[in-house]
């Protein structure tokens, strides 16, 4: 019988809201305080507050466990200014949550636990046994800066099996059966979506003060493949135009920059696809990039797996070292299309589009 985990789903469910209309509370501001990390992708103002007050909320509930995020403090130590606007961006958010803001006071109290707590996560090495939370506190901050879709992502991961997966998305609005860069929720808080292994897969609508009622989410196998791929160069968009056509899908179908987002996209059927293999095949994604959005999608009918065909390993560090590329499908349809990425993959990387 699977466990019901309660208490972590209204943990991660309060903390990812929590940390959603902070990123949200930032979208209008001019000044993001985007900094280049060493890989060339930005952190902003958001990524760090949203980290801190992720761990703070899940260390309140289960100091025990392990916490291991995307972001850490070094750099932000070393900008007062940035320091200066991550503090103000996390001190509003929990002036204006009754909530769970209230509760967290005692946990950041100030600049120092702020440290701390986005530490953790960034100091956390991952492939443990146990339970191991895994967040990205800004999936996507690319799109997020350019105003498109991104996801504030949370999930517990037990012995290398993700248990309960949520992941916010501000931007994708809750009443528009569509996930696009461009169908932007500006007036409202966007949508939630939760998922516990073994008990399906949730949509919540996210407002000011609260979450609306939840919908089921399941579908059933699709007669027409429709594709959901990355925006990003880093992939091999060539490769992933020949499975397109081999398949008989329209191409390009829907192109979203946020790997997260893709998942939730998948599981809100805005497609029934998604293939993702690198141009550099020794690439590996980070655990942060995939943990509890393919939970959400495996729980609402799909199967991910890597371009071999194998299920994301995460009890392998910070990143998914023993996987690569990602094919994710309906469970009915993932099959056919696993043949055909693997028929492509073996061919030279053309990338010609
Ligand atoms: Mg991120």
């Amino acid at each position: 019988m699977s466990t019901l985990y309660v208490k972590e789903l209204q943990t991660a469910i309060r903390a990812v809201h929590l940390a959603s209309l902070a990123t949200k509370r930032l979208l209008p501001s001019k000044d993001k305080g985007s900094q280049p990390k060493a890989d060339r992708s930005p952190v902003t103002i958001a990524d760090y507050a949203s980290q801190a007050l992720l761990i703070a909320a899940v260390h309140h509930d289960f100091p025990e466990d392990h916490i291991l995020g995307e972001e850490s403090a070094a750099e932000l130590r070393k900008n007062q200014t940035l320091c200066d606007q991550v503090w103000h961006l996390i001190s509003t958010t929990l002036d204006q949550s009754v909530d769970t803001g209230a509760s967290l006071y005692g946990e950041l109290k100030d600049k120092d636990d702020m440290f701390r707590y986005i530490d953790m996560g960034g100091d956390e090495l991952g492939g443990v046994k146990g339970r191991v939370w895994m967040l990205d506190p800004v999936d996507g901050t690319a799109a997020f800066l350019s105003g498109g879709q991104y996801a504030v992502c949370l999930a517990l991961v037990e012995d290398g099996e993700q248990k309960v997966g949520v992941v916010g998305c501000p931007n994708a609005p809750f009443d528009v059966a569509q996930v696009k860069e461009t169908v932007v929720d500006s007036d409202g808080y966007g949508s939630l979506l939760s998922a516990v292994k073994g008990h399906g897969t949730f949509v919540w609508k996210m407002g000011v003060e609260r979450l609306g009622p939840p919908r089921k989410i399941f579908h059933k196998q699709p007669t027409a493949i429709r594709i959901v791929q990355p925006s990003n160069s880093a992939y091999d968009f060539g490769g992933r135009r020949k499975v397109a056509d081999k398949l008989g899908a329209e191409w390009p179908g829907t192109m979203l920059w946020s790997s997260q987002t893709r998942f939730v996209a998948l599981a809100l059927g805005e497609g029934n696809a998604q293939i993702a293999f690198r141009k550099r095949r020794d690439y590996h994604s980070c655990v942060w990039d995939a943990a509890g959005g393919v939970l959400i999608f495996e729980e609402a009918g799909g199967r991910v797996t890597d371009v071999e065909g194998k299920p994301l390993d995460f009890r392998q560090g910070r990143r998914l070292e023993k996987n690569s590329g990602i094919v994710a499908a309906l469970s009915g349809i993932h099959d056919r299309v696993l043949s055909v990425v693997r028929e492509v993959d073996r061919e030279p990387i053309n990338d010609g589009v």
